[in-house]
């Protein structure tokens, strides 16, 4: 079947070039949508009292002050000699950028705080270990055109962007984000012409990098090419912008996705420090325009990897309309031995979440198998033996129970 892909009202080509996102050249009339939280505007009056309000509160201002030298972030934190030296060799590896919201997160004394843990580098994520590789789920294998990822039969990863606001220690693209040369206009192109002609693709996840620090004009062109194809029923950005940059979720870019539903958008999130008023109200805006929300976390040791913080993560978000969807066991990247848990406490995790809290508040824990295997569920054992016909099923508490398993009735009666 060959699909047409009508052409636009307006241009065939993307508006903008690949930097319009990354050029920030703020509008001057952006209403002050978070002026009354008290630690932003502490963090604002001493470190960048010249900005004002509105200022802190545009996306594009955000980007353009991230932090991104070992002499801005020695400003707000104290750094120890291994995040200095790590931060001084760094330069080959995943670039290193913060934005001044989310510096205001971090706590300037411990380097233990875990907001502080996830974007700002140490000497061990410069360390090989074993079983680690620089593409471990091997998506450069399943790229059958540059910047699309085809590994499930039905649906296909679109790498729209390498460029993120923050850039995330433990990222499993730490190989190609940030290089800001591998994505253009041509490769959407390409990649939209794939879908096109690929009618078994019936979802499409934007991630990269992060679509959201892309304008509205570059998004909305993508989302409207890939709603031209009949057979895209579904589209889902992966972001993590609302706990990031809350900023950038604007009127303007809720009214332009609302355009294109159904569209889902899945929220990377790590630590319940980030659940703030500004992440809760950016949240708010996307799920008032229907946007159904999940939430994708990495388990990380030292971060979150208790049960009680990830309690209080899994019940932050439900309150903020996201739904936990993943729990991801951290993927062997290059130098992410110091993130790693084991599995057992991942497990542990889940079963002190199923059945203890809301079934909405707990995420499907899983690893992205090595090689390309595709997401594998890891579920404590509930099923502990047979006897005759009953099941015998161990429940949250530990306690066994009996199931009358149809399986034997049917075969008596045949
Ligand atoms: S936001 Fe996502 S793509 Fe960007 S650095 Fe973090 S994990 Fe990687």
């Amino acid at each position: 079947m060959t699909i047409k892909i009508l052409p636009l009202e307006e241009s065939e080509e993307p508006p903008g070039s690949y930097a319009l996102a990354c050029s920030p050249s703020f509008a001057s009339a952006v209403p002050a949508r978070f002026p009354a939280i008290s630690r932003a505007k502490a963090f604002r009056s001493r470190y960048f009292p010249d900005a004002s309000i509105v200022e802190w509160n545009d996306w594009q201002w955000q980007l353009k002050n991230r932090v991104t030298t070992v002499s801005q972030l020695e400003k707000f934190v104290r750094l120890t000699d291994n995040e200095r030296q790590a931060l001084q060799r760094h330069s080959s590896t995943l670039p290193f950028a913060i934005t001044p919201y989310y510096a205001s997160l971090i706590s300037p004394d411990n380097p233990k705080d875990p907001v502080r843990r996830a974007v700002v580098p140490v000497v061990n994520e410069l360390m090989v270990s074993s079983g680690e590789a620089h593409d471990p789920l091997g998506e450069d294998s399943h790229t059958p055109v540059p910047g699309l990822v085809h590994r499930y039969p039905d649906r296909v990863l679109f790498l729209v962007t390498d460029y993120c606001s923050n850039y995330c220690r433990y990222c499993t693209r730490s190989r190609m984000v940030g290089r800001r040369k591998s994505h253009s206009p041509a490769r959407w192109q390409k990649a939209i012409a794939y879908i096109a002609a690929n009618p078994e693709i019936r979802d499409v996840l934007l991630s990269g990098g992060d679509p959201l620090t892309m304008a509205d004009e570059q998004l909305d062109w993508l989302l409207t090419r890939l709603r031209q194809i009949p057979h895209v029923e579904m589209i889902r950005i992966g972001t993590k912008a609302p706990m990031v940059l809350p900023q950038r979720i604007t009127p303007e870019l809720v009214a332009m996705l609302k355009k294109h539903h159904p569209l889902w958008m899945s929220i990377h999130c790590t630590h319940p420090d980030e659940l703030t008023e500004e992440a809760t109200k950016a949240c708010a805006m996307l799920a008032d325009a229907g946007i159904p929300l999940g939430s994708q976390t990495v388990l990380l040791s030292g971060i979150n990897d208790s049960l009680d913080t990830m309690r209080q993560l899994m019940h932050g978000l439900v309150k903020t309309r996201v739904k936990p969807y993943y729990l991801y066991q951290c993927d062997p990247i290059i130098g992410s031995a110091h993130f790693r848990t084991p599995v057992s406490k991942g497990l542990e995790i889940y079963q002190g979440l199923r059945g203890h809290t809301s079934g909405y508040a707990v995420p499907n824990y899983v690893i992205d198998a090595p090689g390309g295997g595709g997401k594998i569920p890891l579920i404590p054992e509930t099923v502990v033996g047979r006897e005759g016909n009953d099941l015998l099923l161990r429940n949250y508490e530990g306690k066994v129970y009996r199931y009358p398993d149809i399986i034997g009735a049917a075969s008596r009666a045949s």
